[in-house]
């Protein structure tokens, strides 16, 4: 669609709201932002909401929720509508019965009357005589009497797309030209018996009615392209769609184990993302890896950066592996390239009540905006913050058994008594000083830096890992930490 005559680029983020958004779906939308900030185009999103028995509310909110937390922006869609309103197909029934009944008319659909057990039996024998196993055509050209007696039994009808009887032919934006021959794609249903349309119709009617040029979605949704492509063809028959679009089939997300990474997969929930603590930036940045690259040589940049790249023909054809480790890696580049500000205040959600016993009051905007900077440049997920600081703002240190255990081997009771002496006559104003005093404490125990500064830590934060140690102290103060050795001094003792 690249000719001088294309008309500009609209694509659309058609989600069905059944549940909570996962990593494919979020890559979907992505993609076709990409192309459309790329292009300077525009962005329709829709809500495809006509099964009203899996869609929900809550899934209609969040997908919205999350859409914008990511900061993907649509230019037509819910709440800010658009020359195509409705974006809900539950708003758009009465369109569908009208270019259903249209199709009709013309001959492009018919009045199917078999029975699910009638069709069941009929493919049954056409698998077990080797001939293709999809609808049979039996009710495309039915007489008028044939009609009638059927109506007379009672029997309920679906209506069905005519399929052309030539294959199908479209250039794939990601894999190429593709073609699909009559027998593999039979006529198909697009009305179901009690009126309701369902997703082979209305898909394609919005994106025609909705002037899209490109459609990018999930391999996934490839067998359905064919019958669209010349549900198109009918549609620009009728005057009622102007080109058929281009389609770009991105390539599946593969999970653990190589299998292909599914909705249900814990892994694949975005929430798990949010709550986690990535930054936005930080996943869109690693999904859109998930098929595409950035360049040989880099895989970490901005989203401005990735506007000004991405272009659905680099999309490659093949599977893309989710790998948890690396979009972890890739959030973390994204905390250090946040100013302090931008970090401290983006870690809030995970500084405020992560405990009973955490009051308000004990917030402590000083040693925060002290710690933050040696926390920006260790975590890899904003959660992580939660531990590496609880310290400063408990009254005492979290009890870990396993952390008391494993720092509290040899003799930490007569480490822990010089380490607090040296400590106590250290330049608390000095994280290097309050090295020197452990480092000196260590030595006379015949203890290295490493040996002699886990007691220390356990007594002070509770944890054998956490933030630089001696910084963490300056940053606590002499008289906690001091009171905080004598307590573990107290409990070795007990
Ligand atoms: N509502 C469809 C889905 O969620 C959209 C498919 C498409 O993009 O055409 O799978
Ligand atoms: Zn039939």
């Amino acid at each position: 669609m690249a000719s001088a005559t294309s008309p500009p680029v609209r694509v659309r983020f058609c989600p069905s709201p059944t549940g909570n958004p996962h990593v494919g779906l979020v890559r979907t939308a992505l993609f076709n932002w990409a192309f459309a900030r790329h292009t300077g185009g525009t962005m329709v999103f829709r809500i495809e909401d006509t099964d009203a028995a899996r869609d929900s509310e809550e899934s209609y909110n969040q997908l919205l929720d999350s859409m914008r937390w990511l900061g993907l922006d649509w230019d037509e869609g819910p709440e800010i509508g658009g020359p195509h309103a409705p974006y809900r197909q539950s708003e758009r029934m009465d369109i569908y019965a009208d270019v259903a009944k249209k199709l009709q008319d013309a001959g492009h659909a018919y009045d199917c009357y078999c029975s699910t057990p009638e069709l069941d039996e009929r493919r049954t024998a056409a698998r077990a005589a080797g001939r293709p196993s999809g609808y049979d055509g039996h009710c495309r050209d039915l007489t008028a009497e044939q009609v009638e007696a059927y109506q007379a039994e009672g029997r309920p009808s679906i209506v069905r797309f005519r399929m052309p009887d030539e294959p199908i032919t479209f250039t794939d934006l990601v894999r190429g030209e593709l073609t699909f021959t009559p027998e593999n794609v039979p006529d198909f249903g697009i009305v179901r018996a009690n009126g309701a349309p369902l997703y082979t119709l209305v898909n394609p009617v919005d994106d025609a009615l909705m002037e899209i040029t490109h459609v990018l979605r999930g391999e996934d949704l490839l067998s359905s392209t064919p019958r669209q492509v010349a549900l198109y063809k009918a549609l620009i028959e009728l005057g009622l769609a102007k080109y058929v679009p281009a389609f770009g089939h991105l390539p599946y997300v593969m999970g653990e184990g190589n299998k292909k990474l599914s909705k249900r997969d814990p892994e694949a929930s975005l929430n798990l993302y949010r709550e986690r603590g990535f930054l936005p930036e930080g996943l869109l940045n690693y999904l859109s890896l998930l098929g595409w690259s950035f360049s040989a040589d880099q895989d970490v940049f901005t989203v401005a950066q990735l506007i000004e790249k991405f272009d659905i023909a680099d999309v490659n054809a093949n599977p893309a592996r989710f790998d948890l480790k690396k979009a972890e890696a890739i959030n973390a580049d994204h905390i250090r390239m946040l100013d302090v500000k931008a970090f401290a205040e983006a870690c809030t959600p995970w500084l405020r009540a992560p405990f009973a016993n955490w009051a308000p009051e004990a917030f402590d905007q000083a040693a925060w905006e002290a710690i933050a900077p040696h926390a920006q440049t260790r975590l890899q997920v904003l959660s992580d913050i939660t531990a590496n600081v609880d310290f400063l703002f408990l009254d005492e240190p979290v009890h870990d058994e396993a952390s008391w255990a494993k720092a509290m081997k040899g003799e930490p009771a007569a480490l822990l008594t010089t380490a607090r002496a040296k400590l106590e006559a250290a330049d608390w104003s000095s994280a290097e000083a309050l090295k020197e005093a452990v480092l000196a404490a260590g030595e006379e125990h015949g203890l290295k830096l490493g040996k002699a500064q886990a007691p220390v830590r356990v007594a002070v934060t509770g944890r054998t890992v956490g933030l630089p140690l001696f910084e963490s102290l300056e940053i606590l103060g002499k008289d906690k930490a001091l009171t905080r050795i004598d307590a573990a001094l107290a409990k070795l003792a007990a």
